[in-house]
């Protein structure tokens, strides 16, 4: 997949000529859809058209937009379509600029899952997707409460992985992967924050966020199934590993670790429910 198109407007330096497009614009940026590539090239908000020189500077290197970047374009970009060392862009919902050729490269030297965070807010457009293999998340209900949520029940979250073959996305294709400890059993306590949470690791399970196949940091033991950097509870009725109740913050940090893969409470809404409405 390319990163032209994510999130990112074209537009070029502002020229002399340029007409106020900001209602136009406005418009633009009630769109749902984070992947718009409008063609007209929107001026910066609020930027008299009287006022010609780009002073801001490109987020990545950090050179003003009105000097070329210094990257090149690829050789083989898909489709061959190239871009102008000139060629600016505007990140839809921060708003932060950059070149072109800069998101590019930053897109490319990335894990090219079709998604690009903006490096100084850490925004993420487009949809972040992982590596996790194929496998099973279960979802039960239990009545025991977990220590420090003492008014309401435990949601019990069940992930089997069986063992397979890694795909080009792991580290070494074509290689088996071994699942240690599934079915993995995890806690939850059944409030309104803990259900939200449940809503977001399910977004997160669908896109193959919760696990990936690397090396285990406990036992050393590579090309096996191990979580991707969004904590779990795995224990119910003691937190001596850390990994169990009670643990005042941990939902705030399992929600905060789920946003930094891009799984937030606008992944719940359903499409085209945006903020305008
Ligand atoms: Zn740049
Ligand atoms: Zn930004």
């Amino acid at each position: 997949m390319s990163a032209v198109g994510l999130g990112v407007h074209f537009t070029s330096a502002p020229l002399p000529q340029q007409q106020p497009l900001q209602q136009q614009q406005q418009h633009q940026q009630q769109q749902p859809a984070p992947f718009a590539l409008p063609p007209p090239p929107p001026p910066p908000p609020l930027l008299p058209t009287a006022t010609l020189c780009p002073v801001q500077d490109c987020i990545i290197c950090m050179e003003q937009l009105s000097n070329p970047s210094s990257y090149e374009t690829p050789p083989s970009e898909e489709g061959g379509q190239s871009i102008a060392p000139e060629a600016v862009g505007k990140f839809i919902k921060c708003g932060h600029t950059l070149h072109m050729l800069c998101m590019l490269a930053m897109y490319n030297n990335g894990t090219k899952d079709g998604s690009l965070q903006c490096p100084s807010c850490k925004t993420i457009y487009g949809e972040k997707t992982g590596t996790q293999p194929k496998g099973k998340m279960e979802i039960y209900s239990v009545a025991q409460s977990l220590p420090g949520h003492p008014d309401c029940g435990t949601i019990q979250i069940i992930y089997s992985i069986p063992p397979g073959l890694q795909g080009p996305e792991h580290p070494n294709p074509g290689q088996p992967f071994t699942c240690r400890g599934f079915p993995r059993f995890c806690f939850l306590p059944d409030n309104d924050k803990g259900r939200k949470v449940l809503e977001l690791l399910k977004v997160a399970w669908m896109r193959r966020l919760i696990f990936t196949v690397g090396t285990s940091s406990t036992t050393g033991e590579h090309d096996t199934v191990v979580w991707n950097g969004i904590h779990h509870k795995t224990e119910m009725m003691s937190n001596l590993s850390g990994h169990g109740y009670p643990d005042p913050n941990y939902l705030d940090n399992v929600l905060s670790e789920l946003a930094s893969q891009g799984v937030t409470e606008d992944c719940l809404k359903p499409p085209g429910s945006g903020s305008s409405s």
